[in-house]
């Protein structure tokens, strides 16, 4: 099995069939283990521990914010709890979107709460965590934006957890399930040499792989070389699927992908790379090992940083330095 990359490896059992049963949801409610993870506008929370001392503050890690049932009603009494699972100890776990308070740290009342991006946590929260927020943010997304059917128009509820939303007009009744956007990520080999490119608008200097969504009725192998082609003009050969990573910012599931080309020379779609190079490994080890030091490592002059640690672009570009 891959290893998996952040924000994979949720560690909840999903429980596909029993949140079909409105009695055992319900019955969740009222066992004392079962906690809500709150979401704010996208946000989520953690408890960051306030160290005594003065020099050593900051420093613990940060836990989740676990709601009972009864606090995390009363911050929403309307909202529907959305459903995540059973950790192995058989405790049951929600989520609700709480993005209706205009101060929701004074309503929870806990003085060392904090809210974060998933993003920014999943650096320093375990995995299994990260993961699990990453469902939830993923869900709450899905319900915010789907409380109208697609197809009449008329309003929906959630059922079976959360899971689905059934429209709420008797002559339609069709059922919607959250979506995941499939999106292609890829690097690109010539040899002993990969490509990255600095994306226009991105006002970090940083270089990564290739990336697009999956156009309807597309093969991933497909995607690839279509993105690639039209991104930087390269024709590639010896598409290889590496590892994918859920990345509900706010519905993509990246697909990562190694693909090599016999081309040589790009040409660059302007309006979306502003800037591609090959590199060797020994200059993206440069690179890596200036993260230590903070040193800017220049390439004619422009300025050269790696994706984030926690992304699949990342560990697509690593796994390939790490082979030579
Ligand atoms: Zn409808």
């Amino acid at each position: 099995m891959i290893r998996p990359n952040i924000f994979a490896g949720d560690e909840l059992d999903r429980v596909g069939g029993e949140r079909k049963d409105p009695a055992w949801v319900a019955a969740q409610f009222k066992a004392g283990d079962t906690r809500v993870l709150p979401l704010w506008r996208n946000a989520n929370f953690v408890v960051q521990p306030v160290s005594d001392s003065a020099e050593g503050g900051g420093d613990q890690a940060p836990t989740l914010l676990l709601l009972d049932v009864a606090t995390a009603r009363k911050l929403a009494p309307d909202a529907d709890m959305i459903l995540l699972g059973v950790t192995r100890q058989g405790e049951t776990r929600f989520a609700l979107d709480i993005s209706h308070l205009a101060a929701p740290l004074d309503d929870i009342g806990i003085a060392e709460a904090k809210t974060g991006d998933l993003r920014d946590l999943a650096s320093v929260l375990p995995h299994a965590e990260s993961a699990m927020l990453a469902q939830a943010r993923a869900l709450t997304q899905w319900h915010a934006s789907h409380k109208f059917c697609a197809k009449c128009g008329s309003q929906t509820e959630s059922r079976e957890g959360g899971h689905v939303r059934v429209c709420l007009n008797a002559d339609c009744a069709t059922s919607h399930f959250p979506r995941t956007d499939p999106a292609v990520i890829m690097l690109v080999t010539n040899g002993d040499r990969c490509l990255l490119a600095h994306r226009a608008g991105n006002a970090q200097p940083m270089y990564s792989t290739l990336a697009g969504f999956v156009e309807p009725a597309e093969s991933l192998e497909e995607a690839v070389a279509r993105e690639v082609l039209e991104e930087v003009g390269l024709r590639v050969h010896d598409v290889r699927y590496q590892s994918s990573q859920p990345w509900p910012f706010p519905a993509q599931l990246m697909l990562g992908f190694r693909a090599e080309t016999k081309d040589e020379s790009f040409r660059l779609q302007e309006d979306e790379i502003s800037d591609a190079r090959w590199f060797t490994r020994d200059e993206l080890r440069r690179v890596l090992a200036a993260e230590e030091t903070g040193e800017p490592v220049l390439f004619d002059g422009a300025e050269v940083r790696m994706a984030r640690s926690i992304s699949i672009a990342r560990r697509l570009v690593v796994e390939w330095i790490d082979e030579g």
